[in-house]
């Protein structure tokens, strides 16, 4: 069988999967590269992503080959999340099984964008749980993809895939990279013209210790939390109140925004009346209690004066707005409820 001479990539935007593309380019490959996006922040918007905006690295090598499309994981991706065959990292991330999934989708698009291989920008040794060579080498196998994935960062030190093997890739212009360290990926971002070289990211929002400390107490409490909930988290200083509720507190505009759209019928939705001050969110089943520690939660983050003994509060469920007068939180009260903080 002949590999045919086009490739499918797993394009995150950093610099590791932008050189693999730029090496395949290189030999003339043409090259569609698939963007993944999840609700747990790998993607240009989401500050403490793995993703970047690949437009840019698009918009200058589309003429030599390059084509990007977008595919969100959506559900699939969050029920992988809850209980990864493979286990986690650190914290919640599941880079094994992400990988894997990540991997069987592009492999859906070899026949629909008549490619012969896939390439990825995995850096051998780079992550000790997903980048070493047994897993690279488990996950070819579990995928049915043995000689199909190509590394081009790190060819030269695995074993050679199809496409090299049967002259469709040239090896020996492949590279022989491996561990953490970045010089030689910068020596060549400068060598290719790239301007904005990405920073190396963390990885996404699964390995925060503060999100995963959210994500897990949301699991704990609603295991079937949908994906609005999953997304909130990213948003707020979230207060554990009851089992069932919690209240959430914007800690700037863009939180704020994506808060109140976020934010259903059901919710409460409080505001300052009379003060700048953050969108809250009462979450869950909740009764008036609830509703006057958000209200004093509200003023506390909010500009209230320090001699201000008292702040309004609007809130708004189900369409109807209405006003508290409250004294604003001590800090001491919430802090025990207080889930996930790291900011
Ligand atoms: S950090 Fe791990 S779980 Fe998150 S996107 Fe990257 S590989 Fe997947």
């Amino acid at each position: 069988m002949m590999i045919k001479r086009k490739a499918i990539a797993l394009l995150s935007g950093g610099l590791d999967s932008i050189l693999s593309v730029r090496l395949m380019l290189d030999q003339g490959i043409p090259v569609t590269a698939v963007r993944f996006l999840t609700h747990f922040g790998c993607d240009p918007v989401s500050s403490g992503s793995c993703g970047r905006d690949v437009e840019p690295i698009v918009k200058m090598w589309g003429k030599d080959g390059l084509d990007v499309k977008m595919s969100h994981l959506g559900r699939d991706y969050i029920e992988m999340v809850k209980n990864p065959p493979h286990g986690r990292g650190k914290n919640m991330n599941p880079c094994i099984d992400c990988r894997i999934m990540m991997l069987s989708w592009g492999r859906e698009l070899l026949d629909k964008y008549d490619a012969g291989f896939m390439i990825t920008g995995e850096v051998l040794n780079q992550r000790p749980m997903s980048q070493n060579r047994q897993a690279l080498q488990m996950i070819d196998r579990q995928l049915g993809l043995t000689g199909l994935i190509l590394r081009p960062l790190s060819a030269k030190l695995l074993e050679p895939t199809l496409p090299e093997i049967e002259g469709v890739v040239d090896r020996a212009r492949l590279l022989d990279i491996s561990g953490r360290g970045r010089v030689r990926q910068y020596e060549l971002a400068r060598a290719y013209g790239i301007e904005e070289i990405p920073q190396p990211a963390g990885g996404c929002l699964l390995t925060d210790p503060g999100y995963s400390a959210r994500l897990r107490d949301l699991w704990e409490h609603d295991p079937d939390a949908g994906a609005t909930d999953v997304n909130l988290l990213r948003a707020g200083r979230h207060f554990r109140v009851s089992p069932q509720c919690k209240i959430i507190v914007g800690r700037d505009q863009q939180e704020n925004d994506m808060l109140e759209t976020l934010a259903s019928p059901d919710d409460s939705v409080l505001r300052l009346s009379d003060h700048v001050g953050p969108v809250t969110v009462v979450r869950g089943e909740h009764d008036e209690e609830a509703v006057l520690r958000a209200a004093a939660l509200t003023a506390r983050y909010g500009d209230v004066p320090e001699d201000a003994p008292q702040a309004a509060v609007t809130v708004t469920r189900f369409g109807q707005t209405r006003t508290l007068v409250v004294a604003p939180a001590r800090d001491e009260e919430f802090a025990t409820l207080r889930v996930g903080v790291t900011a």
